[in-house]
């Protein structure tokens, strides 16, 4: 119950429209269709006008022989590359935090979403985005056929910074080589970088999450052997401290489900 009011609430945070919208949206995923429509991932539906969309094209940056790089470039399948996540004392986060949290979901999914790093819930549990930021993705996906269970979620670096504070630039140097190849093994259609930390890691980017949302990127990396459709998105946590961005939120979120249903 309580989750059904958060979830009205929600939506009517975003507008009255949008509530009717998302939640006929949500009703199909409980039917069952859409998430089958998922896998089929039909690129021809897309709406989006891709001549005037696709406006950068943003390339991984700085190859170097860092012990992470070394590590991830022998990772030949996505359970090799946990484990050696898991082993990895490269990365002074990990003194701090109880559990490495490497991922949760389907790791054939089409759709792939990056968040920032575990917070508290998370180093629990050891699940991305299991707390309160998960809580509003929960409620987010299935306005644009999206079950959490049929995604593939995971984070810019896999150990919980302390106090939650944002990982610095080194910590997400150090973490980028495994995510790169855990976007190369997943190999998503679609890639969601929620929020801004998501975005300094792949995208090398410094604009601003309001600059570069309502937009979609090429993502590629050295192991890709093609590019990679990329949305950014605010950070949940951002919506939950700043409600009256959930409008924006719900156009970027229109423009993502254009791509996938
Ligand atoms: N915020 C994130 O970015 N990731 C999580 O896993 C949890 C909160």
């Amino acid at each position: 119950m309580s989750s059904l009011k958060e979830y009205i609430r929600f939506f009517h945070e975003m507008g009255h429209d949008t509530f009717f919208e998302a939640q006929n949206a949500a009703q199909d995923v409980a039917n069952g269709t859409p998430s089958d429509e998922l896998y089929s991932f039909p690129e021809a539906k897309h709406t989006t006008n891709v001549s005037d969309a696709a406006k950068s094209i943003f390339v991984s940056q700085k190859i170097t022989n860092s012990p992470s790089r070394v590590l991830a470039e022998k990772a030949k399948s996505l359970d090799e590359l946990r484990k050696v996540v898991e082993e990895f004392d490269g990365c002074a986060l990990k003194r701090t935090a109880k559990r490495t949290v490497f991922a949760d979901g389907n790791p054939k999914s089409p759709v792939m979403f990056i968040g920032e790093a575990p917070g508290a819930n998370e180093d629990e549990q050891g699940i991305p985005f299991c707390g309160q930021s998960g809580k509003l993705l929960n409620i987010i996906l299935p306005s644009i056929c999206l079950k959490r269970e049929d995604t593939y979620i995971t984070n810019t670096v896999f150990w919980r910074p302390p106090g939650n504070r944002r990982p610095t630039a080194e910590e997400i140097e150090i973490c980028r080589p495994f995510v790169e190849k855990q976007i190369a093994l997943i190999k998503p259609k679609l890639i969601v970088l929620v929020g801004s930390t998501a975005v300094e890691s792949l995208l090398s980017s410094n604009v601003s999450m309001h600059d570069l949302r309502n937009n979609h990127y090429f993502y590629e990396n050295m192991y890709l052997d093609e590019k990679i459709q990329t949305f950014v998105i605010f950070h949940p946590s951002y919506l939950l401290r700043q409600p009256g961005k959930k409008k924006l939120m719900w156009q970027d979120m229109l423009k993502i489900k254009s791509w996938i249903c």
